[in-house]
Formats: C-alpha cells, structure tokens, sequence
C-alpha cells in the first residue's frame, strides 16, 4: 500500500477563446488551482479547484490554503489503495466545512494517483463502461454579437443562460426558431423571483419552445419557491445552487421542489460525495445531470468520468472546457457534442499536461 508523501498546488490559468457571461459573472479565463497528490511509491494524481466566489465563496487563494493547511494535515501519511481512497471525501469533510471545490480537487487527485497507479483510465476505475458522454453547450447570459446566439456546429442540446437582459424570452425564442432540432434547457442562476419565473415560462410555452427544464430558477435558498413553481408549470425544474450536499437533495426531494439536480463536484466535495447524490436522486426518481464550472480540461474530465458513472446515457453539463481548449488541438476530448473519456491510465491527456506544464508547484511534505 503506497502512502501519500506530498501535497502540493499550483495557480492554473486558461485564456477563453469567448467571454463567458451568466447572470452570476462575466469572465474571460479559467481561474483554478492544480492539486498535487504523490505517493511514496511515485505515483501521482492531479485535481483541480476552480475559482466560485458566487457559488462556494473559494477563490484561488482560499483553495490554496484551505489545502496547503488542513487539507494536507489530514492527508499527508494516509495509506492509499483502491478501498481507503473511497473514504478521502468523508476524512476531508470532517476536516473543514465548506470548501467544497478544494476538497473535491484533492480527492479526485487521490482518485487520480491510485488509477495511474493500478493502469486504469479514471471512468474504468469508477465502474463506468462508457466510452464517452454527451454535453450541451452553453450560450451565454448577454450577447451584444448576435453570432454568439448561434448554437456551434454538432451541439444538439442548447442551455441558455438567462436572468440578466430583459429580452431574455425573445432571445430564448429567436435561438430556438433558429437551430432547428435543437434542443433547449435555460438556466436562470438564481436570478428570477417566482412570479417573474411564472411568466418567463408561460411565454415560452405560448411561443411553442418546448423547454426540456429550468435550471435554478429562484435563489439557492428558495426550496419552497421551486415547490410552488413546480405546481404552477409543466416545465421540470433542475436544482443547482439549492443543493450541494446529499442533505440539501433530501429537503428538496422532501419539499417536492426538484425534478432533477445537477451534480457539480466543486458543490458537493467530490466523486464519491458525488455517487451518494445519485443514488438517492434516482431512489426518489429525479433526473441527473452532472455539470462542472468554469474548469479546464483537468476538472472537467473528472466531472465526465461521473457522469459517465451514474448517467451514461443522459445529456450532461461539460462544454466548460470546450472554452478554452484549441478546437484545432488533436487530443481535444470534444467531438461535435461528445466527451470523449481518456483510454489512458487515470485522468491520462487531462493530469499527462498538467504534470508536464512546469506549473509553479507550492509543496508540502
Ligand atoms: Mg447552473
């Protein structure tokens, strides 16, 4: 059994080839934090912990020390295999609350370690089959440039972000009239009350646009505002922000507030965090997505080895790499609206060049 021996983080940065805008933030790169995990036998997995000020509160500098302190405390001399690295998500959850975008990131560069280690690609080593898994793509909240409108070539699932502009329902028309047999979810990010959710989903339904789901459309808080919407409309609703924890699901299942939930490892602490939500979303009969925020490869390609994991064969959340990775790259994971899944051992192509970027690595041994 190999025993963790270093700890260590790195500031991560990707240019967007496009701003990114929702009715949360506007911004133009990825903003992350690389984590390290190595053990005494030298293997090592990598994760990562986006910047959420909006979502978790983590920007890079609380990742940072949040894992450089009592994250690495707690993980520095732990015994790692296949079995103990399922128990990292509860260790690290008894050791802070919140911060939940650092926790995951250690844990699934455990996860990492322990399937390079053993030559299994990430998914495999999740049980999950599936070669790749389909994604939507974003469009973002406002657009001044009409062609950012457009739904990209092979995208067959569109999720407008919406909440911000007033002609947000003329915009979600005009996008649906114009890609034909595309198919449209739009998510609010907390940004309506319920009346204004009301109406906003009526003139939808008036206009013809059939709406496959509403993502969060009332603050995280509401659980009894998304009850009451969904009593008052046909179109389901996804919850995001409301629920983190396997906990929050529970009172959201409880509420009757939720017809599906969007795992996100940044929110929930992690894949096996991650697992747990799953199995009592799909006890309670409520669809599953899993999305990612606005991450590099590195994270995203251990969001799509969850979904893989619990939903292979739904539409997922996980163009946020698609953003900043070169459509021209050879190893780029996206074909038209596919996630392609690694072959190689762990994160293979994600942590491979995180590894070999010369990253300015802060360690603690
Ligand atoms: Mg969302």
């Amino acid at each position: 059994m190999a025993r963790i021996v270093e700890i260590a983080t790195a500031r991560l940065v990707r240019e967007l080839n496009q701003p990114f805008v929702t009715a949360l933030r506007s911004t133009t790169q990825v903003v992350s934090v690389a984590i390290r995990v190595t053990t005494d036998d030298g293997a090592s997995g990598y994760g990562e912990a986006p910047q959420i000020w909006r979502v978790t509160g983590e920007s890079q500098a609380s990742a940072e020390a949040c894992v450089q302190g009592p994250l690495a405390d707690a993980l520095l001399g732990l015994e790692l295999d296949a079995e103990s690295v399922r128990g990292v998500h509860e260790l690290l959850a008894r050791t802070v609350a919140g911060n939940t975008g650092a926790r995951a990131a250690c844990e699934v560069a455990a996860i990492d370690a322990v399937a390079r280690a053993s030559g299994q690609g990430f998914a495999a080593f999740l049980g999950a089959p599936a070669e790749a898994v389909t994604t939507d793509i974003t469009i973002a909240a406002t657009v001044t440039d009409p062609s950012a409108e457009r739904v990209p070539e092979g995208f067959r699932t569109a999720k407008v972000k919406v909440g911000l502009d007033p002609a947000d329902v003329e915009r979600v028309i005009r996008i649906h009239d114009s890609a034909d047999g595309v198919r449209i979810r739009v998510d609010a990010n907390q940004a309506w009350d319920l009346d204004r959710a009301t109406s906003n989903l009526e003139r939808w339904q008036r206009a013809g646009v059939d709406l496959e789901f509403v993502e969060q459309p009332l603050p995280a808080w509401d659980v009894r505002g998304h009850a009451e919407l969904r009593r008052r409309t046909l179109v389901p609703v996804l919850l995001d922000e409301s629920v983190f924890s396997v906990h929050d699901l529970d009172r959201a299942i409880e509420a009757d507030a939720a017809d599906a939930v969007n795992i996100k490892l940044a929110k929930c602490g992690g894949i096996y965090a991650g697992l747990e939500i799953a199995r009592l979303a799909r006890r309670a009969d409520l669809g599953l997505m899993v999305g990612s925020m606005m991450e590099s490869e590195l994270g995203v390609s251990a969001a799509a080895a969850l979904a893989s994991a619990i939903a292979p064969g739904q539409t997922h959340d996980l163009d946020a790499a698609w953003w900043s990775i070169d459509a021209a790259d050879p190893g780029t994971p996206y074909s038209a609206d596919a996630y392609r899944l690694n072959d190689g051992p762990g994160l293979s192509r994600a942590s491979d060049r995180i590894g070999a970027e010369g990253l300015d690595w802060t360690s603690r041994r």
